[in-house]
Parts: structure tokens; sequence; C-alpha cells
């Protein structure tokens, strides 16, 4: 037997009984006369003892061996500590060791494996067994394991079934590139693995499962953005017979219990907002609402003073950050060059400051009258003491841009709080968007999800007005969830893939199967899926994802433990008939 406890368990209630502990050396104190080492394993960290006095001189020799992460098996006594350490669970013990034996030996490690380590970012993902070794990475990887339960015991409990459903499949455009797989069978013909199981899903309500969920993994080649993963899991699920009312509240459920299990925290009625509402208040279809900064729109206030950027702007839109009047002038220069950066676009930023004493500062005071401003002020129910930030240009330009400053600034005050949790719904999705480099309109959600009835005439005429029965689920700012009713007749569908660019041909070749289902009776049905990655992060107070994933790739989609991608052999290609193009 290698081991009676865990290095994790054993208190002053355990002194006098003899037990065997395994292990790694987590570090080893010589003072001569005594050593002390901390052994580790998944559940804590025991300290042992040997001692001149009462451990045989071959015991210490042998403990003078021992490296850090040397993986040990000790049997001993348990004995109250003389200094205790109050920090860990064990803190009041030591195991006095009588009996040692090393089961491996270990290299040094080339980080040191502790809550606080040396080790850089891209050390430690080559080395990730190691990291995992780490409390911080560990408790991560379990706290993961105890929302999967968590989302398993709930769905099933309320009937949901888990299905697997196939990895090696065919195109299912959720709006990235496929991962493609050659087939050897089939020289030239690909797999693609699947950007997420929508269509299997839709096919299991056609098979009358009525309820599914599968925690899965999803594959999307896209351009990496920081912290995305190439694949990453959903919380996949589908129903039949339901409308968009049933999903939400089914998940809302979900979501609640989740935030009641792990963070104690009790929800009413999750909030709900039209997309329509989200881009203007917040420019964002993901709004952060645990602080509030939303737009004003000063188009009324501001334009047609002679002040030539905003006459000349669609709209003219601010934020009244609170209590920002002290911001220095440095500080707001470096607030508008950051608005300025590549990556956010705007041309200028101006400002209004409500000082403490009621006096008012702007950018612009030689093209506004404080009469003027004093409306702005009104209009944005500003108090003395607090900063109205302005951007102007283009709605669809200004808006994203304002966005963007609106997360700056709140970061800056201290307004993300990842303890405070603001869950929002963003229902009536627009169905369609246009692609000005295509020129021709796209799926919002995807090609399956169904325009909301009342809309469908304006499919012909109108199609960028028209609404989907589609809907996210989104907390602290960011999209945890998202789904839609779906399509389930044969004829709208195929009027969708018409509208989306497909010919008729198209359509065929890669839908086929899913219109044939549609004509032996599908149900009415609609989903949704949790990017579960993101969740996990959240619930745990983080946002970014890759430390939630046991091995996750870096920011260029590389696994640098494993070294993939990499190259395969000729034979392999040959097999493939797969002919590589020469370098360029
Ligand atoms: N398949 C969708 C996604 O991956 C979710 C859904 O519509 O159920 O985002």
């Amino acid at each position: 037997m290698y081991r009676t406890n865990t290095c994790g368990e054993l208190t002053e209630s355990n002194v006098n009984e003899t037990v065997t502990l395994s292990g790694w050396v987590q570090g080893v104190r010589d003072m001569g006369f005594v050593i002390w080492v901390d052994l580790r394993d998944r559940y804590g960290i025991t300290q042992l003892v040997f001692d001149e006095q009462r451990s045989s001189p071959e015991l210490m020799e042998q403990a003078r061996k021992l490296g850090r992460e040397f993986v040990i098996q000790t049997t001993g006594k348990v004995i109250e500590r003389t200094s205790k350490n109050p920090n860990i669970p064990t803190g009041n013990i030591e195991l006095l060791v009588e009996n040692l034996s090393i089961l491996n030996s270990s290299l040094t490690p080339p980080f040191t494996i502790e809550d606080e380590t040396d080790g850089g970012e891209e050390l430690r993902m080559k080395y990730r067994y190691l990291d995992i070794r780490r409390n911080p990475v560990k408790d991560k990887l379990i706290f993961r394991s105890k929302v999967a339960q968590l989302v398993r015991n709930y769905l099933s409990n309320e009937g949901f079934i888990e299905v697997e459903t196939p990895v090696l499949i065919k195109s299912t455009p959720e709006g990235a590139r496929d991962f493609v797989v050659p087939s050897r069978m089939n020289p030239g013909q690909f797999y693609a693995l699947p950007q997420s199981p929508q269509t299997f899903k839709q096919l299991l309500m056609v098979g009358g499962l009525d309820k599914y969920f599968q925690i899965v993994k999803c594959f999307r080649d896209e351009d990496l953005r920081a912290d995305r993963q190439p694949e990453f899991t959903q919380i996949d699920c589908e129903m039949s017979f339901v409308e968009q009312e049933d999903v939400i509240q089914t998940f809302e459920g979900l979501t609640k219990h989740l935030l009641k299990k792990l963070k104690n925290i009790e929800f009413e009625q999750f909030p709900r907002m039209s997309y329509e509402e989200a881009m203007r208040k917040y420019g964002n279809d993901k709004p952060d609402i645990r602080f509030g900064m939303q737009f004003i729109e000063l188009n009324d206030e501001l334009k047609n003073s002679g002040f030539k950027i905003f006459d000349e702007a669609e709209l003219v839109v601010g934020i009244n950050a609170e209590g920002c009047a002290s911001y220095t002038r440095k500080q707001i220069d470096a607030l508008t060059d950051w608005v300025k950066r590549p990556q956010i676009g705007a041309s200028g930023m101006v400002y209004v400051r409500y000082n403490e004493d009621g006096t008012i500062k702007s950018s612009v005071d030689k093209f506004y009258s404080e009469e003027q401003l004093r409306k702005v002020i009104e209009k944005a129910k500003s108090q003395p003491g607090d900063l109205i930030l302005i951007l102007s240009g283009n709605a669809d330009k200004v808006r994203p841009q304002l966005s963007a400053l609106r997360m700056e600034v709140a970061e800056k005050q201290g307004l993300r709080n990842p303890e405070v949790f603001a869950p929002l719904w963003v229902v009536d999705f627009p169905l369609l968007e246009w692609n000005e480099e295509e020129k021709r309109f796209a799926a919002m959600h995807h090609p399956f999800t169904s325009p909301k009835p009342e809309d469908i005439p304006l499919l012909e005429k109108e199609p960028g007005k028209v609404r989907a029965n589609a809907y996210d689920l989104v907390l602290n700012g960011n999209e945890i969830g998202g789904g839609s009713v779906r399509i389930f007749d044969k004829e709208l569908q195929s009027k969708m893939f018409s509208l989306l660019g497909f010919s008729p041909e198209d359509a065929e070749a890669q839908f086929g199967f899913l219109m044939n289902a549609f004509k032996f009776g599908a149900p009415p049905h609609a989903g949704l899926a949790f990017g579960f990655d993101r969740l996990v992060a959240l619930l745990g107070g983080q946002e970014v994802i890759r430390d939630y994933i046991a091995f996750p790739k870096n920011n260029s989609g590389r696994d640098v433990m494993i070294d993939a991608p990499s190259p395969i052999h000729q034979q392999q290609l040959d097999e493939l008939e797969i002919a590589l193009s020469p370098k360029k």
C-alpha cells in the first residue's frame, strides 16, 4: 500500500498514529542535526522531520539524498510540531520519519513548483505537467471539474440526455474556418472538425430525443485573438417543442444554480436588453453592466455650433465618468492617445470637466458657451467632480470606440470587480450581417437561426432589418452563451441558404442531410451553447481562460509542450496522396 493518508489531511487528532504517505519533495531544509522535508501531493503538504536524536544515521543519510520533486514513500509517527504553521491545515503536526523509500528521482525542475513561481509563461507551458503540480493551476482544474459536475447534474435532473456527437464530420458553419482532416481511405477527401455540433443536435431533435446536452470540444480555425483557443469546450444544448422563452428560462436556471452553488449569490430574474438597445447604450452587444456609464447622445447639444468635427459627424456621443474630474491634463492626454491608437481608431477625444466647485472646463471652450456646456452636463446627469468624455464620427464606428473607452475608464476606476456578477440576456439580434468585403449578407448567428415570424415578410426586400429569435447570455461583458430558435421548415431553410448566397446545388451538397431530415417531421426546436472555458474562468474570478485548460495552446495556436502542429512523414503524406507545394 503506497499510502494510508494524503498529505493534506493529518491534524492534531492524528498525533501518535503511524501513517504512510507518498508524494513529491517540495523542499528540503537541512539544519545539520535536523532535516525537514515538505512532502506534497494533490491534497496538501505535510512536513517530515528527521533528527539526529531520534532517527538512525542511515535514515539521516538517506534524507540527505533527497532532491526537489523526488517521489518518495514514507512511514512515520504523527507528532505535534513545536513551531506551528497556521497557514496550512496540517501546520500543527509533522511526521517523524521511520522509513523512507525513494520511488523516483527527479531532475531539478526548470522553475520553482510553489504558488509563487519564478517560471515565465512560455517555460511553464513547455513543462505544463510541472505547472499543474502548483496550487494555482491545479486548483483551477479542480474547479473546472466541479463546474462540469454541477452542469451535468443540473441538466440531467432537468431531463437532458448527454449524447456524444462525432468529431470527424462535414463542415458546420459557425463563422470560422474549419480544421480539416484528410481521409486516407478516400484520397482527396477531407473531414472537417466540428465548429460546433449544431447540425447533429438538430438531428437529435428530429430523432425525438427532446432534450440534449453535451460538454464538447469544438474547433475553429480563426486568426488568433488574445485568449482564444483553436479548440475549446462548449456546453451544447438543444430542446424540442420550445420557444425562446423556454430556453431562456431553462438556462437562466442553470446559470443561477451555478452562481448559487459556487459563489453563493442569488438572483431574481436576469435583466434583458435588445441588441438595438445594447448597441445604442453601450456600443456593444455584450455590455458589462456591473457599472453604468451609459452612452449619452449629444447631437442636439453639440452639433451646429461651428465646431467642424462635431458638425460633420453623424453621431456625437459621450460617457460620464463619475469622480474623474480630478484626472490631470496628462491623464486625459493619455486617454486621448489610447483611443487614437489604430486598434481603437478614434480621431480625437473631447472632454468636459465638471469641477468640484461647480465650474466647467472643456477642451472645446472656444466653440461652446458655458450655457451650452451646462446643457451637456444636464443631459449626462453629471455631478460636480465628474468628467464627460466625448467621441464623434460615423455611428457604426464611434459606438465601438466609445465602448472600448468605457471599458478602459472602468478598468482604471476599479469598476470591473471580478467578484461582482452581472448577467444579462441580449435578445432580438439581427438575422443577417452585411459583409462589406464580400458584398453579401452572412448569418449573424448561424444559417439555422429562425427569423422572427413577424419579420419574415421583410426577408425579400429589407433582409438587413429582419430580427432573429436569437439570444446571448452575457456575464460581466463577456458572451458566455448564445443560441437561437431554429428553422424547422424545409422551405424557409432553403430560402435562408439562398439569401446567404448558397446555390441550390451547394446547399444540397453541404446540408442535404439536414434538409432531408426536415422532410420527416422535424419538431420545433431551439437551443444554445455556453462557452465552458470562459464560464469557468469568470466563475473562478478570472478572465483568462488558458489557466482553466489543462493543456492549452499558446497565442500562436501552438502546443509548445508536445510541439504541435509539426510536419508529418513523407510516407504519411504519400498515403494520403497529399503533395505539399514547394516552399515559397
Ligand atoms: N452552435 C451555436 C454556437 O456554437 C450555439 C447554438 O446556436 O446552439 O455558438
